[in-house]
C-alpha cells in the first residue's frame, strides 16, 4: 500500500472556489452538511491505473476547483497492462503507479492509494472487501464514484473487464452496508478508526445512467491527465475521449448512475 501526496495540483487550496452549482450547472452533485459531521471529500475507487482518470477525471477535477479534497483509490497493481515486452511486470507496476501520481496531481486530487492487488486476477474477497472498507473508513467521504459492477457488456459494444466489476461490487457493498455498520471489521474500530456512512455514489460504466456532469471547462485537462499515462496512450486518445465523453447535444460529459443513500 502507498500513500502518495500532491497538493501541487492545478487547482491547489481552491477556497476561492464558487458554489458547486457554478460548476455543475443544473445537476449538483449533493452539498455535505457540515453541521452534521460530513466533509468535501470525494473518493473514487478504480481497478487500475488510468480508470479513475477516464471514468471521473472531468469530475475529480470540478470538485477540486468546488474546494473538495478528492483521493483515488488504485485497487489492482496494473501489471498486466501492456504489450511492450520490455516492460516487466515489476517496471509495469513502479512506471504506472508514477503515471498515476502524476495525472491525479495534474487534476488536483490530493492523495492516490495503491491496494496492490495482482492485475487480471482480481477476485471477490474478504481481504478485498476488507481493504476498501478500511480506505472508507479512513477518508470518511461524502461521495464515491467508482465502476458500475453490473454490466458485463457496455452499451451492447464492448466487454466490462472483470477487475472493473469485482472492483465495482466490492466498493458498493463497502459503502452498503459494510463500513457503515461496527461490527463488520471491527479491527477497523480498534485500530481507531470510525464507521461511517457514504451519503453518494457515483457509479461510471453504466448501460441506464442518471447523471450527467458538464466537463467542458476541464475536458482538455482530463486528456491531459490521460496523457500523462504515457504506457497506456498516445496522442489519439485525445480525439477518442472528446468523442466517446460527447452527449447527443455535443456536450461532453461524464455519465454516472447516481445512488442517494439514507443518513
Ligand atoms: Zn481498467
Amino acid at each position: 500500500m502507498f500513500l502518495a501526496s500532491c497538493r501541487t495540483g492545478r487547482y491547489p487550496n481552491s477556497t476561492m472556489a464558487a458554489g458547486l452549482e457554478d460548476l455543475f450547472g443544473q445537476e449538483t452533485p449533493g452539498e455535505p452538511d457540515e453541521a452534521a459531521g460530513e466533509f468535501r471529500r470525494a473518493l473514487v475507487v478504480a481497478a487500475h491505473p488510468d480508470d479513475a482518470d477516464f471514468g471521473a477525471g472531468g469530475t475529480a477535477a470540478l470538485l477540486v476547483k468546488a474546494g473538495w479534497d478528492v483521493r483515488y483509490v488504485i485497487v489492482t497493481d496494473g501489471s498486466k497492462g501492456s504489450d511492450d515486452p520490455s516492460f516487466t511486470p515489476e517496471r509495469l507496476v513502479t512506471t504506472r503507479e508514477e503515471e498515476q501520481r502524476v495525472a491525479a496531481a495534474y487534476l488536483g486530487v490530493g492523495s492516490v492509494r495503491f491496494l496492490g492487488f495482482t492485475d487480471g486476477e482480481l477476485v471477490y474477497s474478504r481481504v478485498l472487501l476488507g481493504a476498501i472498507t478500511r480506505e472508507i473508513r479512513e477518508f470518511q467521504p461524502f461521495a464515491v464514484y467508482t465502476h458500475d459492477p453490473e454490466p458485463v457488456v457496455i452499451n451492447n459494444a464492448f466487454v466490462n473487464h472483470s477487475d472493473h466489476r469485482i472492483s465495482g461490487l466490492a466498493t458498493v457493498d463497502a459503502v452498503y452496508p459494510t463500513a457503515r455498520d461496527r461490527l463488520n471489521f471491527p479491527e477497523h474500530l480498534i485500530d481507531g478508526l470510525p464507521t461511517h456512512k457514504v451519503r453518494e455514489l457515483y457509479l461510471w460504466g453504466a448501460n441506464q445512467p442518471t447523471f450527467d456532469v458538464d466537463i467542458g471547462v476541464v475536458l482538455e485537462d482530463k486528456i491531459a491527465a490521460l496523457l500523462l499515462h504515457a504506457s497506456q496512450f498516445g496522442e489519439d486518445i485525445a480525439d477518442f475521449v472528446r468523442n466517446r465523453w460527447r452527449d447527443e447535444q455535443g456536450r461532453a460529459v461524464e455519465r454516472f448512475r447516481r445512488v442517494v443513500l439514507f443518513r
